[in-house]
């Protein structure tokens, strides 16, 4: 369980002053040209140590991926591209940081940008986030304005500047090469990967895109030290993590809580519980609508961390805890989601624009007892040709729920087609 002195985002919920003042009594731009003065390599080192991981849902180091950036500055800029495209369902943590504490991501693309030898950072931000656009720019503004970036930020010699551009409204955008090509103003979808970004990125420049909420906790991470964050939460899933918890619960919320925490305790201790009580609870889908849903018999146990989840046949990805109670129709909530992929599909490769309207209709039918119980395995196989043949993650995350729903409620979905009551598949 998390202490309060370990909180990095002491403003969550904005009852403080989001600007300058109120930053700088919570702690934020306290010795940043110190923390510039120790140089890249200590800087990146510290990250490495740290052991954070990517904040954004692929969970990947971020010190690691800072240091694949080139050591000098040859003739192609360096750029750091902050990824605040926050649109995975159930997600909404980075807007909490962007509305309420903005200056803990303006000092962090400072940090990040200086470790990474960049002069520029782009922030893309999802179109609807209007207030939390606003926001930022205001922080950008203040901290301009302070001398804290711009020419010689904070009086280091590093000279650096800050862009928010605002997104259309496209999911796939959110990916990190689509952004991309959408900060360049051509069409937004993804790039096959290799090259990575770190190799040709942004104008074919090297680049570093990172989530709001990896960039937002190094300045503390580097002001604390790493070992004290390497020492929250377990071997290599360390460190605090925001949890929105939305679906059945009590009280749904927004909180940061220690990695490693079990699911059962951080619904209780934060939500009032599970409505009408855990043994109410079915499932639940514990990182964001791309990763398989949890029966209550995995959720009694679980931990929320990279690894735990992953062993139990799940994922960490944005944490974004989506509870469902026996009220709940599952067969419908991921017929719901399926068609959300179909969605926002960008058509580039054949498996997902094909694939997904495909799984969609199929999962539309059974979900309406209009299918064939032979088709559930058909469906199953479709997914499996779908996950790990496209260029980017959202065909994964497709195929994903469908097959956790099978995995884990196959009884159900045949009573359903059978035309019998979901007690009779119990
Ligand atoms: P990924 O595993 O392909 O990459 C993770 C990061 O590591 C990328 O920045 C990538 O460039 C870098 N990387 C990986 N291998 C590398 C290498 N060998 N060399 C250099 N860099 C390397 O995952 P992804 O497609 O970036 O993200 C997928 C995740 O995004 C999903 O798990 C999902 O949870 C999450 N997601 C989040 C949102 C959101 O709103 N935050 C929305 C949709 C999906
Ligand atoms: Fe586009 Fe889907 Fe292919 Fe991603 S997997 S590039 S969203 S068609």
């Amino acid at each position: 369980m998390l202490q309060d002195r370990d909180r990095i985002f002491t403003n969550l919920y904005g009852l403080q002053d989001i600007g300058l003042t109120g930053a700088r009594a919570r702690g934020d731009w306290d010795g940043t040209k110190a923390i510039m003065e120790k140089g890249q390599d200590w800087i990146i080192n510290e990250m490495k140590e740290s052991g954070l991981r990517g904040r954004g849902g692929a969970g990947f180091s971020t010190g690691m991926k800072w240091s694949f950036m080139p050591k000098q500055e040859g003739e192609r800029p360096h750029y750091l591209v902050v990824n605040a495209d926050e649109g995975e369902p159930g997600t909404c943590k980075d807007r909490e940081i962007m509305r309420h504490d903005p200056h803990k991501l303006v000092e962090g693309c400072l940090l990040a940008s200086f470790a990474i030898r960049a002069h520029t950072c782009y922030i893309y931000i999802r179109g609807e986030f209007y207030r939390e656009a606003e926001a930022l720019q205001s922080a950008i503004d203040e901290a301009y304005a302070a001398g804290l970036i711009g020419k010689n930020a904070c009086g280091s010699g590093w000279d650096f500047d800050l862009y928010v551009h605002r997104g259309m409204g496209a999911y796939v955008c959110g990916e990190e090469t689509a952004l991309i090509n959408s900060l360049e103003g051509k069409k937004g979808q993804p790039r096959l990967k290799p090259p990575f970004p770190a190799g040709v990125g942004l104008y074919g420049c090297p680049t570093t895109v990172n989530n709001v909420e990896s960039i937002a906790v190094a300045p503390t991470i580097l002001r604390r030290g790493a070992s004290w964050f390497a020492g929250l939460g377990r071997p290599k899933n360390s460190g605090t993590k925001l949890f929105c918890i939305s679906g059945h619960v009590n009280t749904p919320c927004n909180v940061e809580e220690e990695m490693g925490i079990p699911l059962k305790e951080l619904l209780e201790k934060h939500c009032g519980g599970v409505r009408g009580g855990w043994d109410n609870l079915l499932a639940v889908i514990p990182g964001g609508s791309s990763v398989p849903m949890m029966p209550k018999s995995v959720c009694d146990t679980v931990l929320m961390d990279f690894d735990s989840l992953r062993e139990v046949g799940s994922g960490l990805g944005t944490a974004a805890v989506i509870v469902m109670d026996k009220s709940t129709d599952v067969i419908q909530a991921i017929n719901r989601l399926a068609k959300f992929y179909t969605h926002e599909s960008c058509g580039q490769c054949t498996p997902c624009r094909e694939g997904t309207g495909w799984m969609a209709r199929v999962l539309d039918r059974i979900a309406h007892g209009k299918a064939a119980v032979e088709e559930i395995d058909m469906l199953f196989e479709v997914s499996k040709q779908i996950e790990g043949h496209t260029i980017c993650a959202l065909g994964d995350a497709a195929a994903w729920p469908i097959q956790g729903l099978i995995r884990h409620f196959r009884p159900l979905i045949e009573a359903r087609i059978l035309g019998q009551s979901a007690q009779a598949a119990e």
